[in-house]
């Protein structure tokens, strides 16, 4: 009898592993606290070494399954990563349709759960009259935007770039126009097209799933968590963030520098699992962090230039020994102050020590989760995706962090790093931000408690 059986669902993830994290935290949750099984499927073409070794730490009621490559070959070289995975997903639907149909025989399948991007795919779920949701990665400032895509669209015929006003969305500071999520930046592009598809899908789905949780942006929480004619029902899940970093050896020496270090000292330095910077702007921040004089860590990579934009773009670690490309003497004259580490460091767990007291941070959504549910301010340097956006919601918006200034050419430069880093660390303003962040703590507490207690 299929009621008595555990339900089970299926979620599809995009590529990138700042999606995966978040659906295998609602994966886990669903697991451990209502006794579900999980099927994840993947597309085959971004699975790499780094998303085995994650999916292979999972818990075992969680199965991955592979749809077969999907040929792209006919795509224009130049396409956004985000439009590759749109046509994936929609080229996906037979391949997922016969993925589904023996799931729908041997378990109790309640629901599809698709990534941010594989809009597409939920038609496969639709045939078989399986509920198919959405998940969001990131925040409601993302999903505002995308429902009111449609209408800016009709709106104003130039690019958000060439706007003389800022863009107004309820529940926000006003947002400059090349502040605007970067996908959305080039109208003739094709992801903007396909941006507009994934508004009318989000619009069809039977639920759509936030990472967030409402203090955090209260306006839109409350707006979008309403019934409304028209669109689905929008529930924050969040914050969804692993609790520990996988261990390691590079780890553990980061965190054994961290427990000498004075309470509340440390400036963690870090932009995502892909951010890097020039040359010269890798430069003035190590002159700048040695300026300040505040204890740092770092988590360096390489220079840009030397970036590849291969298959593994997403993971991997930066080329050779980034730490090279350090000003001379940097480390010599920094040491015991600061530790900079090659590519990667064990982050939820920086952000969760004592001594950690502000994060100069990419504000990529997870690192931004991961900052306020441990209470710690930060300085915004995005770089990607909507991570501009997301800037101008945490700076102005939630009151929680401050930005740098950049000169003329685009370079924040060493002053002006030494100056903010300073001011958060040492300054009134930086006391201000500290805490408010410790109420943002508090709140992400409760959400998650509330998570448990409501579902
Ligand atoms: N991360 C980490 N160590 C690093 C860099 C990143 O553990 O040195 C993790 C971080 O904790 C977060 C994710 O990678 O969970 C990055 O996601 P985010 O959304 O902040 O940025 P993205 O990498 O997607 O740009």
């Amino acid at each position: 009898d299929n009621g008595k059986r555990q339900p089970h669902i299926v979620f599809l993830p995009g590529c990138a592993m700042g999606h995966l994290f978040p659906i295998s935290e609602l994966a886990k949750f669903l697991i451990d606290r209502h006794h579900f099984t999980v099927t994840f499927i993947h597309f085959s073409e971004y699975a790499n070494k780094t998303q085995e070794a994650f999916l292979s730490s999972l818990p075992s009621s969680i199965t991955s399954l592979y749809l077969p490559p999907i040929p792209l070959s006919d795509l224009p070289e130049d396409s956004a990563i985000e439009t590759r995975l749109s046509v994936a997903a929609a080229r996906s639907v037979p391949y997922l349709h016969s993925l589904l149909l023996p799931l729908l025989s041997s378990t109790n399948l309640v629901a599809f759960i698709a990534d941010i991007f594989a809009t597409p795919a939920c038609e496969a779920a639709k045939a078989l009259k399986i509920p198919h949701f959405i998940i969001i990665p990131t925040n409601l400032l993302f999903l505002t935007l995308i429902f009111h895509l449609p209408a800016l669209n009709a709106e104003f015929s130039c690019d958000f770039w060439e706007l003389e006003h800022p863009v107004i969305l309820p529940g926000y500071p006003p947002i400059p126009g090349p502040e605007i999520l970067h996908l959305l930046q080039d109208r003739k592009n094709e992801c903007y097209k396909w941006m507009l598809e994934h508004a009318k899908r989000y619009r069809e789905a039977d639920g759509i799933l936030v990472n967030t949780f409402d203090a955090i942006e209260p306006e839109a929480a409350n707006l979008l968590k309403k019934e409304e004619p028209g669109r689905p029902m929008v529930y924050t899940v969040g914050p969804l963030i692993r609790a520990h970093a996988a261990a390691s050896e590079e780890g553990t020496h980061c965190l054994k520098w961290l427990d000498s270090q004075p309470t509340g000292s440390v400036l963690f330095v870090s932009f995502g699992s892909m951010g890097s910077h020039s040359t010269e702007q890798l430069s003035e921040l190590a002159l700048g962090l040695e300026a300040s004089g505040q204890r740092f860590l770092w988590v360096l990579r390489s220079p840009i230039e030397l970036k590849s934009a291969g298959p593994d773009y997403f993971t991997a670690p930066s080329a050779a020994n980034p730490l090279v490309y350090l000003p001379e003497g940097f480390l010599e004259r920094t040491k015991g102050v600061g530790l900079v580490v090659p590519s990667w460091a064990p982050q939820v767990d920086v952000l969760a020590h004592s001594s950690t007291g502000g994060f100069l941070s990419h504000c990529g959504w997870n690192s931004t989760l991961e900052s306020m549910a441990r209470g710690v301010p930060m300085i915004v340097w995005p770089l990607y995706a909507e991570q501009r956006m997301n800037s101008v919601m945490m700076v102005e918006g939630a009151k929680v962090a401050m930005r740098l200034i950049a000169r003329k050419d685009g370079i924040f430069d060493r002053e002006e790093i030494s100056r903010v880093v300073k001011e958060l660390m040492e300054g009134e303003e930086g006391e201000r931000l500290r805490k408010r962040a410790k109420e943002l703590e508090v709140e992400a507490a409760a959400a998650m408690i509330d998570l448990v207690r409501h579902q």
